[in-house]
């Protein structure tokens, strides 16, 4: 296998003079190119021959972990399947061809979608105006929270902090930071919900902004909500949903109706664009209507006789936070999903998905200690904390195991307050067979030898990384020896 499948980069194997293309002769006559603009020596590209060229390229895309390939069930990123009539459809010239800079009476079929999407997004969130600009779920708390901002810097108000349970993902705290708050954490209490003592001592004048991940990121739907959103308001401040969990709760509940203020969408996760490996995403926010002045501008619009356009004249408005619409091509995937399940096939999506996870976890819980884990909404978080003190497996070991047996890893400590957390989240998108099978494998992986799985993965081209160095000194670019 190693030898067949050779690990070395085009530049080492690359061979002066060897080409995999021939150009027609040029039909121009040749310019004169100002000396400013030559090169002195050509920059050294590779020179390979074109068999090399797409064995390369096929092998190493055979040596990842794809959604096409193996089971996902990464936590929190919502790896469900990507359709594929999507990629054919967004690829039409009518999308994929148009320029951003066109008159908007030659793309009134594209501003129709995003108006509509618009319009989906805010029916979902239970709220009244949508923006599409974010490129990501981060992006869409960093803007959400300049909205907040920019609102109460309106209303007089000098408010500086942003609470964030200490269950969430990362970015929350990092977006409360880069927004200009300070922020502060709200501890969770032994059953993995908002603890609210510790919210109500910490929530005063000063506080902006709660933001809460409903259901958050253990699986667990907190159902103090109402609780805690009437103490939010009661103080002035504004509760911001953490979106990224919208596929258990889909048509199921509004986070509008449960008193969040606003939110965002990850459409690369809940609403099937490609995501993971570079695909761009798209976080769309909406908003209630006291916040929908503050939104960036442009917003798609529709006039009496039916026709679209951007609305550039928001005074209030944070300004744009993106370039043009947003990553459109992710947005339309999104409507095309929207469209294709109507509004029974969204609220089906989230049922499914609530189901499957507590099958699965149903399946595992007898094997695998899983904390808060009597049932869950679309995902689940185990530990293996017990494993590691008795039989010194972490959850490392059992996520690289997996790959071995072709199956893509749970999210790994995350999130912080499970011990040794393998967080499970296997979407509406996979069969029961599957999840049987998946089941199946990681109880037998809990019964190898220690020493096996220190050393796991066994069976893949480069077993285990140094991820720290390759996080904090990442060589991005090839250098000649
Ligand atoms: C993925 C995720 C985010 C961030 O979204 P990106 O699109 O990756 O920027 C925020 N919160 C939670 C809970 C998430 O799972």
């Amino acid at each position: 296998m190693e030898k067949l499948q050779s690990t070395n980069l085009l530049f080492e194997i690359s061979k002066s003079g060897r080409r995999c293309h021939a150009l027609p002769p040029s039909g121009v006559p040749a310019a004169k190119l100002d000396s400013r603009f030559q090169r002195v020596a050509p920059p050294p590209l590779p020179e390979v021959a074109e068999l090399d060229l797409v064995r390369h390229f096929t092998n190493l895309s055979s040596r990842n972990m794809a959604i096409d390939c193996n089971f996902y069930p990464l936590g929190s990123c919502t790896m469900k399947y990507n359709p594929k009539r999507h990629e054919r459809l967004v690829a039409l010239p009518g999308f994929a061809g148009l320029h951003p800079w066109q008159p908007d009476c030659t793309i009134q079929g594209m501003l129709a979608i995003l108006y509509e999407a618009q319009l989906f997004l805010t029916e979902i969130a239970g709220l009244h105006a949508c923006s599409l600009q974010p490129a990501a779920g981060a992006q869409g708390e960093l803007t959400a929270l300049l909205v907040a901002a920019a609102y109460f810097k309106h209303k007089g108000e000098n408010r500086t902090r942003v609470l964030v349970p200490d269950s969430a993902h990362g970015t929350n705290p990092a977006s409360a930071a880069i927004a200009g708050f300070d922020s502060v954490t709200i501890k969770s209490g032994e059953d993995g919900l908002v603890e609210l003592a510790d919210l109500e001592s910490k929530l005063d004048e000063r506080t902006a902004v709660f933001m809460i991940t409903n259901p958050n990121t253990l699986g667990l739907f907190d159902n103090q909500i109402l609780e805690i959103t009437r103490k939010v308001h009661e103080k002035g401040a504004l509760v911001y949903l953490d979106g990224a969990n919208m596929n258990a709760i889909l048509g199921i509940t509004r986070p509008g109706d449960f008193g969040a203020d606003m939110m965002h969408y990850n459409v690369h996760k809940t609403f099937t664009g490609p995501h993971g490996a570079g695909g761009p995403g798209s976080g769309p926010i909406a908003v209630r209507d006291m916040l929908e002045p503050f939104l960036p501008a442009p917003m798609v619009v529709k006039d009496s006789a039916g026709v679209f356009s951007l609305k550039h004249d928001m005074p209030l408005s944070i300004g744009r936070v993106r370039s043009f619409f947003g990553n459109v091509g992710v947005i339309v995937r999104g409507w095309l999903y929207l469209r294709t399940l109507g509004p029974n096939g969204v609220r089906q999506v989230s049922e499914q998905a609530v189901l499957n996870a507590n099958y699965l976890l149903a399946l595992l819980k007898a094997h695998i200690e899983v904390p808060r884990g009597d049932t869950c909404m679309h995902e689940f978080v185990a530990s293996a904390r017990l494993l590691r003190r008795e039989k010194r497996i972490s959850a490392m070991d059992i996520a690289k195991r997996l790959l071995d047996k072709g199956y893509h890893s749970p999210t790994v400590y995350f999130p912080m307050v499970v011990a040794e957390a393998l967080m499970i989240e296997p979407t509406e998108t996979e069969s029961q067979e599957t999840l049987d099978q998946f089941a199946a494998t990681l109880i037998s992986i809990l019964a190898e030898d220690a020493d096996l799985l220190h050393n796991a993965p066994h069976d893949l081209t480069i077993s285990r990384p140094d991820e720290v160095a390759a996080t904090k000194q990442p060589v991005l670019r090839w250098k000649s020896a």
